[in-house]
């Protein structure tokens, strides 16, 4: 069956709460089963100043779904924790990103995969290096845990340690 890797963000409201409520709703899911869970690590905002901090954090299932129906189910679960789209990178109380679907490439109008940013950002591989830091990127070739290290080696500052959720 598939694996899959979801990306969670949020900086409005009870962020936790909303994680632990999609993680909830995805393992009763009759397409989805998760396979492990992050820790949820507390990060500063990029974007729009003034936002308050974020949390991540990433899942790992395996999924019936093929990748459009898993961003449907995805999009749906934002919409049903109150997630309204202002500006872009604004703040938000929900943000589910699928990180990738296996090792696919895909550079469709709603879908690319893996993630486009997900090389880049310490808040997607570092919760993705608790779970999966073999992941192999599909185009660079580096595994999640040496695409962390590239960033951490490059002078960025390491995450704050994350926590169990
Ligand atoms: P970013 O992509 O920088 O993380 P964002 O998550 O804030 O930005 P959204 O407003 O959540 O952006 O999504 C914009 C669009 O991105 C969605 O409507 C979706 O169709 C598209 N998209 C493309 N690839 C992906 C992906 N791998 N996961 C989730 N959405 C994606
Ligand atoms: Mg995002
Ligand atoms: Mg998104």
């Amino acid at each position: 069956m598939p694996k899959a890797w979801i990306a969670l963000g949020g900086n409005i409201g009870d962020v936790l709460q909303s994680f632990r409520s999609v993680r909830h709703a995805l393992q009763k899911h009759p397409s989805c089963t998760i396979i492990a869970s992050s820790l949820v690590y507390q990060t500063p905002p990029i974007g729009p100043e003034g936002q308050d901090d974020y949390f991540n954090a990433v899942l790992q299932i395996q999924t019936t779904f093929t990748p459009i129906e898993l961003l449907n189910h995805l999009q749906d679960l934002e919409q049903q924790h109150g997630r309204i789209r202002h500006e872009h990178w604004g703040a938000r109380t929900l943000d589910l990103d699928i990180i990738a679907y296996d090792d696919l490439i895909l550079a469709e109008e709603r879908l690319t995969l893996p993630h486009p940013h997900m090389h880049w950002r310490q808040f997607v591989l570092r919760p993705m290096c608790d779970i999966s830091p073999d992941y192999l990127h599909p185009i660079r070739q580096q595994t999640a845990q040496t695409l962390l290290n590239n960033i951490l080696n490059s002078g960025e500052e390491a995450l704050p340690d994350g926590k169990k959720w």
